[in-house]
């Protein structure tokens, strides 16, 4: 590598938000490079391509249409063509259905790890650089560029680029290091996660169960298999986590009862310690922040990863709005675009899921009443079922291009020059 290479943008962080950023802005001519801390070119990959089983919404199966790595995806996402939520020991229910959202469903389920390869091997075939093992060290601003300073095999390094964008996660590196402020609740939640093998067939349904110790989610998986995602106190975690295989399922199947029959089955179990996190800045200049990075979410609405990727869908529209406009992709007014856009759906999805965890982990009796009643209107009103279904769908959210299902990747540029 050059010494000081300049980039017109640095991505810190290829885990599934940047790397889908890099996918979207692929085609453009800019010379983008990706940061990454953990192995990119070996069996190795970066921490969140795991086993974690992500529940995609309608918005991110258009956009990942529309960056063309749907066919990829597909034959690893199985529909959730029905949503079943209860309140365990109340009355409370509702069932959603992609009927109400006029869609084949309501959304899909993929592994985390099979996203991370489908997005790994397109970026195979790019120009982007991707640089890895290195970690984000340091930042400086000089003239119209910043100064990024990296280290790679215990070597430091500077590159220089217009634009930063962090996209690296909970814990974002260059979050503390710009001194962003980070509102953040500790819920004391844990999730366990793990595959389980049911006697009945799930029929493509969807399972939400909100329980005393959390809410326990059951998502339709390929070979009648699920993935349970059970939240219990952080406190109980170490003992949930230690239970052999026929306690484990005799406590799930007490927490969720018997619709599906027994549980059989189980594959290996892992923990995340929940929170949800939001930044009060989404940018410096030529700095923007994105997905885990600017707000982490507790898993009850599967929301995380699907608005990291509106993130990148509205980011990368204004970064090639800017481009065809001939003006600077780090520039303020290309920013404050990306904030204009997005930052109502940050706000809206980061707050409903704060409220659903409030009220589905809370035994005040009139609460438990009115959290029931709720599910029951819901049930039997179509008009608000059909718009929650298109606000968790994420079809309110700023119409981009990818969002509407549309390719980024055929825009022609003809003579635009970038810095390099
Ligand atoms: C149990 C569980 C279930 C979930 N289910 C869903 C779901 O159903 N639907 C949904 O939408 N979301 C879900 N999520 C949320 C989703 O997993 C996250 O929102 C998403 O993975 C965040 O991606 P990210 O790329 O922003 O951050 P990360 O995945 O954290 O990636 C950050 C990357 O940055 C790298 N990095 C960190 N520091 C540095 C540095 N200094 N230099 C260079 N690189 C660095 C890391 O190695 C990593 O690869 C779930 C989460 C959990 C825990």
């Amino acid at each position: 590598m050059p010494d000081n290479p300049i980039y017109d943008i640095i991505i810190v962080g290829g885990g599934l938000v940047g790397a889908s950023l890099a996918a979207a802005l692929r085609a453009t001519p800019l010379k983008i490079a990706i940061i990454e801390a953990a192995p990119w070119f070996t069996d190795k990959r970066p921490p969140s391509y795991d086993d974690r089983i992500i529940a995609l919404n309608d918005a991110s199966h258009k956009i990942f249409s529309g960056l063309g790595l749907w066919e990829k995806i597909a034959p690893e996402a199985t529909p959730i063509k029905q949503i079943h939520i209860s309140d365990q020991g109340h009355f409370g229910f509702t069932n959603l259905d992609s009927k109400d959202l006029g869609a084949p469903a309501l959304g899909y389920v993929v592994s985390a790890r099979h996203l991370g390869e489908s997005l790994k091997e397109i970026l195979a075939n790019s120009s982007i650089d991707i640089i890895a093992p290195a970690k984000f060290l340091d930042i400086n601003q000089s003239d119209n560029l910043l100064n990024i300073e990296i280290t790679q095999n215990k070597q430091r390094q500077t590159l220089q680029t217009r634009l930063l964008v962090a996209a690296d996660g909970g814990t974002s590196k260059v979050r503390q290091h710009l001194g962003i402020k980070n509102h953040s609740i500790d819920y004391g939640q844990t999730a366990i996660i793990r595959n389980v093998t049911l006697e009945y067939p799930h029929k493509n349904v969807a399972y939400e169960r909100f329980t005393p110790s959390g809410p326990l989610a059951l998502l339709p998986l390929q070979n009648n298999d699920c993935a349970l995602v059970w939240t219990v106190a952080s406190d109980k975690t170490d003992e949930v986590m230690a239970l052999d295989d026929q306690t484990f399922l005799k406590s799930l199947q007490q927490q969720f009862g018997w619709r599906l029959g027994q549980f059989r089955q189980i594959g290996q179990r892992h923990s995340y310690p929940l929170q949800l996190s939001r930044i009060q800045e989404h940018t410096r200049p030529r700095v923007v922040i994105i997905g885990n990075a600017a707000h982490t979410l507790h898993p009850i609405a599967g929301q995380g990863f699907n608005l990291g990727l509106r993130d990148v869908a509205s980011l990368s529209e204004v970064i090639i709005e800017s481009l065809e406009a001939g003006e600077d992709v780090g520039s303020e007014i290309t920013l404050q675009a990306y904030v204009a856009r997005q930052e109502p759906d940050q706000q809206h999805i980061t707050n409903i899921t704060n409220m659903l965890v409030q009220v589905f982990s809370n035994s005040f009796p009139p609460l438990v009443v009115a959290r029931n009643f709720g599910l029951l209107v819901t049930d039997a009103f179509p008009p608000l079922k059909k718009l929650l279904v298109r606000r968790m769908a994420g079809l309110s959210a700023y119409p981009s291009r990818l969002l509407c299902g549309l390719p980024t990747t055929n825009i022609k540029y003809g003579n635009i020059t970038t810095l390099n």
